[in-house]
């Protein structure tokens, strides 16, 4: 019926974007979000800039600007033809001269741009070869000028432009993977990890994905010339898992003390993680095919995750090292105290982490060894047991301890946090539903 309904979910997600206070949409998502009434012009359409001029204004004597991207096995001399440029001098300076060493190195996928004038001399050559890096201001864009020095000659010179922090906002599902889920919603892989540590006291992203799980993020990114050139952070996001909601937003107490909290104002720093395997890319893909080896709870006290031979296994939380090595059964094992009743251990490991030893203390999230199969074990796990006074019990029916709560003289400024970002959540929330209707139709 209506043309805009056949777009792809990759271009909508694309689409969206959160910007300077307001929701900007392409006509495409928001008949997705009302698809009974046309919109209202609330909403504005994005707009790409074509050929935009790198890190400043073009001068308006600029006649033409090209640009082309660096392709696998690119030459200098074939980006300068695809630009259309043919200076006397330029290939042999750029290919011997130290100023302009930079060039040396071409990355694909990244941009060369020329300005010509009417003539079609070249009035300057831009290479954005570094096009995001955190520096102290924030994020920085990199890049080399080559201009004629007006002896018939050039001179090249190293430039650097801050780039633009802007709130962004996507949302995605999960069919096969949550990297894959996250790819398809362009969502950078360090916000995807953040999402993962944020939830991390509360969802065993190895155990717990499940196909249909959704999430909806709003997150800063650094733009340069309309490409994000470098994450930010996350301000807030919705997870659902297996039908539950799971919340978080970025809020700083009056002390300065920033930090992740659920939208009813509990601290998401848990004092343990759901897992002492950290989740990656590469985890991922067994963490999404892997079944738990089967054992009955009873007489086994733990849960096992299974990992290839080596995978860093990290503690789950603060502790000090009550014991370090073989036990009959558990193969090479360390227990940790963790404080309080609470205490954990991680069995059937190929090495421990170098240098650990009886005593030492060790903090949450910290790598205390790796995994194997040594003692009682058919094939490469990590055995974990989470014990309460010295006996196991279930960590993943077991509601963990918290580390923090909000205290109440930071309940105005946080629910104001809260009600600015969950309405973006809900909007998302909503194109989201919206948008699996119109598939599963
Ligand atoms: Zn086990």
């Amino acid at each position: 019926m209506m043309p805009a309904f056949h777009q792809t979910r990759r271009h909508i997600t694309r689409s969206l974007l959160f910007a300077a206070g307001g929701l900007f949409l392409t006509a495409a998502a928001l008949a997705v979000v009302q698809p009974a009434t046309p919109p209202e012009p609330v909403f504005q359409a994005r707009q790409t800039l074509d050929l935009p001029p790198m890190g400043q204004q073009a001068d308006s004597t600029d006649p033409y600007i090209a640009s082309t991207r660096i392709r696998r096995g690119d030459t200098v001399a074939d980006l300068l033809r695809r630009l259309g440029i043919n200076e006397d001098g330029l290939l042999a300076f750029l290919t011997h001269d130290a100023s302009a060493r930079s060039i040396y190195k071409l990355y694909p996928g990244r941009t060369v741009q020329a300005a010509l004038d009417e003539q079609g001399h070249m009035m300057w050559l831009r290479y954005a070869h570094t096009p995001g890096s955190t520096a102290k201001s924030g994020i920085e864009s990199a890049w080399l000028e080559v201009r004629p020095d007006g002896h018939d000659g050039f001179s090249a010179h190293e430039r650097t432009t801050a780039a633009v922090r802007e709130t962004r906002v996507a949302e995605g599902e999960i069919s096969s993977s949550l990297f894959g889920a996250a790819d398809e919603a362009q969502l950078p892989d360090s916000i995807t990890m953040e999402m993962v540590d944020i939830l991390g006291s509360r969802i065993d992203f190895l155990k717990d994905l499940r196909k249909g799980d959704r999430f909806r993020i709003v997150y800063d990114a650094y733009m340069h010339d309309g490409e994000e050139v470098g994450a930010g952070h996350i301000r807030a996001l919705e997870f659902i898992n297996k039908d539950k909601a799971y919340s978080a937003v970025w809020f700083e107490t009056a002390q300065g003390q920033g930090g992740y909290y659920d939208f009813s104002g509990a601290s998401l720093k848990g004092a343990f993680l759901r897992t002492a395997i950290k989740f990656t890319r590469i985890s991922s893909t067994f963490g999404m095919r892997m079944h738990p080896i089967h054992k009955k709870w009873i007489g086994h006290k733990g849960v096992d995750y299974a990992a290839p031979s080596g995978t860093p296994i990290h503690a789950t939380a603060d502790g000090t090292v009550e014991f370090i090595g073989q036990q009959n059964g558990y193969g090479n094992v360390i227990i940790l105290k963790n404080f309080g009743k609470y205490s954990t251990l991680y069995a059937h490991q190929s090495r421990f982490a170098k240098g650990l030893k009886k005593g030492d203390h060790v903090q949450q999230g910290d790598l205390i060894g790796y995994v194997g199969s040594t003692g009682w074990a058919t094939g490469p796990h990590l055995h974990y047991e989470f014990r309460i006074n010295n006996q196991p019990v279930d960590p993943l029916s077991t509601d963990l301890p918290m580390a923090r709560t909000l205290e109440a003289r930071d309940q105005k400024a946080f629910q104001a946090t809260v009600a600015r970002y969950q309405p973006e959540i809900q909007l998302l929330a909503r194109l989201q539903e919206s948008r699996i209707q119109l598939a599963e139709r």
